[in-house]
């Protein structure tokens, strides 16, 4: 029996970005987080990723903390809001830039890609001083054969490509990316496990770049597969994943341990959602995730 967090030293979390309410993807993505934290007896914390306020609002952002709360996903501490953290990834940026693993970089798109990925104005080079015209901040990669363990995929090799694969940590508009808040956030709220969803993989070998270059120790990964439509895409606002209903916790809970090859016997949509993630975090098996969908 399990009776909440304890100090194991295991700290997890899901991390939405608000660009529309939970879906059924995303409840799965939020239910793996959560069963692992829990069976690990650790602690789980959702932080709402909302660096866009072009893309995202603070309607989805309600909607996906009630869908979280009816779904009985409740966080141990109070819900980080990433657009109030700007002050944060601004010192971090300024550090990297005076260390010289940042760089503004005044590029267009156009232009990289009719230059290989490669920057004509000298922004690598550190050219590009502040007060220019409006620029963009780029992480500085180092090339690197990347090797690291995955938690439920096992090896995984990444090639990463210095200059021509350099991630925009603010956008010249002003807004701080996804590739650094995310790191930056993972450290300062000291997170040991990351699971999310395998679209993520990716960014994995870079961000495992910006851990190093923020002197931090990099989290474990647990990626699980992506779930798809019936048209073989991944379900997400884009492609109009419908929302979940909310007034149906318990069929959505068992339909997303179904869909990560849980144990389900015994289990109706009559039992409360409690009762059902208790089950769940008791029987809890990553490696029953089906792997053929990632
Ligand atoms: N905010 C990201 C998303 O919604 C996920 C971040 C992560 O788990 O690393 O896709």
């Amino acid at each position: 029996m399990i009776d909440g967090p304890v100090d194991t030293g295991y700290r997890g979390r899901f991390a939405p970005s608000p660009t529309g309410p939970l879906h059924f993807g995303s409840l799965v993505t939020a239910l793996a987080s959560y069963l692992e934290a829990r069976a690990r007896r650790g602690t789980w914390l959702v932080r709402i990723e909302d660096l866009d306020p072009l893309r995202e609002s603070p309607e989805a952002t309600e909607q996906i903390l009630a869908s979280l709360t009816a779904h009985g996903l409740e966080p141990d501490e109070p819900v980080r809001f990433q657009s109030r953290c700007h002050d944060r990834y601004q010192r971090i940026i300024d550090d990297l830039l005076q260390q010289g693993r940042a760089y503004r970089c005044i590029c267009s798109r156009k232009q990289l890609q009719a230059n290989h990925g490669k920057h004509p104005n000298g922004c690598r080079e550190g050219k590009v001083v502040a007060g220019d015209r409006p620029y963009a901040v780029r992480f500085a990669l180092h090339d690197e054969d990347s090797h690291w363990q995955d938690l439920l995929l096992g090896d995984q090799h990444q090639q990463v490509n210095a200059e021509t694969d350099d991630p925009v940590i603010r956008r010249k508009e002003g807004f701080y990316a996804y590739q650094l808040a995310v790191v930056a956030d993972d450290i300062d709220q000291r997170i040991t496990h990351v699971v999310r969803g395998s679209d993520l993989l990716e960014m994995t070998a870079q961000q495992c770049q910006i851990y190093r270059a923020l002197g931090a120790q990099i989290p474990a990964w647990l990626h699980i597969p992506v779930i798809l439509n019936e048209q073989g895409q991944k379900l997400s606002k884009q492609n109009h994943a419908p929302a979940l209903d909310d007034a149906r916790p318990a069929n959505n809970l068992l339909s997303a341990l179904q869909a990560l090859g849980q144990d389900l016997s015994g289990l109706t949509n009559r039992d409360s959602a409690a009762d059902i993630l208790q089950t769940a975090t008791d029987r809890w098996q990553p490696s029953r995730i089906h792997l053929t969908a990632r």
